[in-house]
């Protein structure tokens, strides 16, 4: 990602208020808004045109705002049929190249389930493929972060642990932390010290300089014994943002924080300014 030296703020795709309800409107209404970032979502599996993705990117050079992708969520590649695998590459190749066109400088997916298998040869596969994944980014020319979502559920790959051990191994691969899947997997990490654990693991395991290049999901959320249920709005959840920010702003953590929150610019202005006033 391009340096920064601050906390960024942004939305998990256009906000309700723009008007149309597209990217590039999207764009324009977060920078009305005072808002940093928006994440483009693919997440149905749906990409933009060349042309519109350059009419996207020309956008957030003007405005300022910046960009990343988030991957659509069929994307599995642990998938057994080889043609599936193949899809699911396809998939996380496609939001690399349709995100770098739009000016998106890291892009997230979800990176696949365990399909009970062995959870260390779930790793291997995955790492494999992401490695395989970086390997056709290079030979193509596109240059952006490829940063493997920690996920809200046990069945799915994606824990701290594996998503940081995958962000050791691979040189161009970092972490996308979701800090309420994180809270949604267990129902806890939800305390300051809890919060400040995290951020030692992450400085321990890949080093100070990744505190200042984070990528960060945020959002209410609701969750049972299996992990996440659905996202919801910060107040109407338990999810303790206020400690998080604090945690945050004391670590001196850098980057992208995106709101995934149902009411996405509202929330993502409470957690701006919230921040901004500490
Ligand atoms: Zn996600």
């Amino acid at each position: 990602m391009k340096p920064v030296d601050t906390l960024l703020f942004g939305t998990a795709g256009t906000p309700h208020s723009a008007e149309p309800r597209d990217s590039v409107a999207g764009i324009e209404r977060l920078k009305q808004l005072g808002l940093d970032a928006m994440e483009l979502e693919y997440v149905r599996g749906t990409f933009p045109s060349k042309n519109k993705a350059r009419e996207i990117a020309g956008v957030a050079r003007k405005t300022g705002i910046r960009l990343t992708a988030h991957g659509p969520y069929f994307i599995n590649l642990n998938a057994v049929e080889p043609e599936k695998r193949e899809a699911s590459r396809k998939r996380a190749f496609n939001t690399a190249n349709y995100g770098a066109l739009s000016g998106a400088e890291s892009i997230t997916f979800h990176a696949g389930f365990f399909l009970k298998q062995p959870p260390e040869d779930v790793y291997r596969t995955i790492r494999e493929e992401l490695s395989g994944i970086l390997g056709r980014l290079s030979e193509n020319g596109i240059d952006v972060d490829v940063r493997p979502e920690l996920t809200g559920k046990e069945t799915q790959f994606g824990s701290l642990d594996e998503i940081l051990s995958v962000s050791k191994e691979l040189a161009g691969i970092h972490p996308c932390i979701d800090w309420s899947h994180l809270h949604a997997r267990s129902g806890k990490c939800n305390t300051s010290k809890e919060f400040q654990s995290v951020l030692d693991t992450v400085r321990n395991i890949l080093g100070d300089s990744e505190i200042r290049q984070m990528h960060m999901h945020l959002s209410g959320i609701e969750y049972t014994g299996k992990g996440e249920r659905k996202h919801l709005d910060l107040d109407e959840s338990d999810m303790n943002y206020r400690d998080l920010l604090r945690v945050l702003k004391d670590n001196d953590v850098c980057g992208i924080l995106i709101c995934e929150s149902p009411s996405l610019e509202d929330d993502a202005r409470i957690l701006k300014d919230f921040y901004t006033a500490l």
